[in-house]
């Protein structure tokens, strides 16, 4: 299954199989790229159709962690895992600890988390094996929740492509159509409301909107017509592909800039689609970096404060795409890649591949780009 070829075909260093039978596990590790520092990326569960699927997958993902810790400043490498198997049914204590052994013999090359199909509990197994881990829960010295730190980075990119756009980072006043209701949908809604904006929101769950609104007001609206809303700004929140040659016609906003992951359904062909709407692109993957920042804080001892001034720093990233991109008349994922690899390139002459643990403990001083 695994070819020299495939490995080759996306850039990655090393892809290493775990089997355990006795355990059920089936895992694959992928590290995309070490040059700026150990490989982090979570541990996504999943039944996949096949172990070629599941490779196609951790490769792409694990490719796409490179680039957002790249972009967002850190210096850590891409890396991602996958575990074949239905999370539903198959999760226990040994499967998450028989994997955990596996992730410390790579001796901190890789430092996992969770993903879609893991939870805290999956990775607090996985950390009775191995301290290359995050995302763990607050009372064993983890970061918790990511979302308020992920909310208010997409905030601060939000208010980045307002300066871009109109001449001022003010929200006060603007109509922003907000899809989601969740998690990081709830925290990004305080921070707007807080600044006075008009809020449009939706869920296909109420009961999430009626916990939303005993925090804030807005106007409830119904699923499908959320990208009918006449905004300024409409903030996907929820689900990924949502921006497809269905719904951008519909968009009647300047701005979309939202936390969910893989918003264009195409990159290139709907990337294009918002240019020639005049709409301007927040980059998913960078916009909701907060995430990432938030589980890397754990290496530094977390800190949500010292999280939240990191997340900050996602209004210059934004600021500098849309400069490029605008420059360039090129997509704004396409600028952002730029930016990423030019780092990787200067980078890449004096730290080529990240050896292990021994730089572990020490260099997470220099988490964040000097
Ligand atoms: P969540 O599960 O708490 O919230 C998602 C909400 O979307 C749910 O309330 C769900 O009912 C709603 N939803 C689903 N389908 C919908 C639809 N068709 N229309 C309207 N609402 C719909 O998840 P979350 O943690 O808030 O994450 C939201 C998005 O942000 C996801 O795409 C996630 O991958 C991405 N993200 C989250 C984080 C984080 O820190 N939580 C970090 C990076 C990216």
């Amino acid at each position: 299954m695994i070819s020299f070829e495939s490995i080759e075909e996306y850039g990655h260093e090393q892809v290493i199989i775990c089997s355990n039978k006795e355990a059920g596990l089936k895992a694959i590790i992928a590290i995309h790229n070490t040059t700026l520092g150990p490989a982090l990326g979570g541990t996504r569960m999943w039944n996949y159709t096949s172990d070629k699927a599941a490779l196609k997958d951790v490769l792409r993902l694990s490719r796409g962690m490179t680039y957002k810790a790249a972009v967002s400043g850190l210096n850590l490498g891409g890396g991602k895992a996958v575990i074949i198997g239905d999370s539903s049914t198959q999760k226990n204590e040994l499967l998450f600890r028989t994997f955990g052994r596996f992730i410390e013999g790579l001796a901190g090359r890789y430092i996992t988390a969770e993903d879609v199909g893991t939870s805290v509990k999956d990775m607090e197994y996985v950390r009775m094996e191995t301290k290359y881990v995050t995302g763990i829960s607050k009372s064993l010295g983890g970061s918790g929740d990511p979302s308020p730190v992920t909310a208010y980075g997409v905030y601060m990119g939000m208010k980045a492509c307002a300066k871009f756009k109109w001449g001022s980072d003010s929200l006060s006043g603007k109509k922003i159509a907000v899809q989601g209701a969740g998690s990081v949908a709830s925290y990004l809604c305080q921070h707007l409301f807080k600044e006075g904006a008009e809020l449009f929101v939706t869920d296909i769950n109420e009961l999430r909107i009626k916990h939303l609104l005993e925090t804030i007001k807005a106007k409830v609206i119904d699923p499908e017509e959320i990208y009918n809303v006449d905004s300024d700004i409409f903030s996907p929140n929820a689900l990924g592909g949502i921006l497809n040659d269905k719904t951008i016609k519909k968009l009647k906003c300047e701005i979309v800039a939202g936390g969910a992951n893989n918003q264009l359904e195409k990159e290139t062909e709907h990337g294009s689609a918002l240019i020639e709407k005049n709409i301007l692109y927040a980059p998913d993957y960078v916009i909701n970096a907060g995430g990432l920042i938030n589980v890397a804080s754990e290496l530094e001892g977390y800190n949500q404060e010292r999280a939240l001034k990191h997340a900050e720093n996602i209004f210059d990233v934004i600021y500098r795409i849309l400069g490029i991109s605008s420059k360039g008349n090129i997509p704004t994922y396409e600028a952002s890649n730029k930016i990423a690899e030019e780092r990787l390139r200067q980078i890449s002459g004096i730290n080529k591949i990240y050896a292990g643990s021994s730089r572990f403990s020490g260099r997470f001083g220099y988490l964040f780009q000097r």
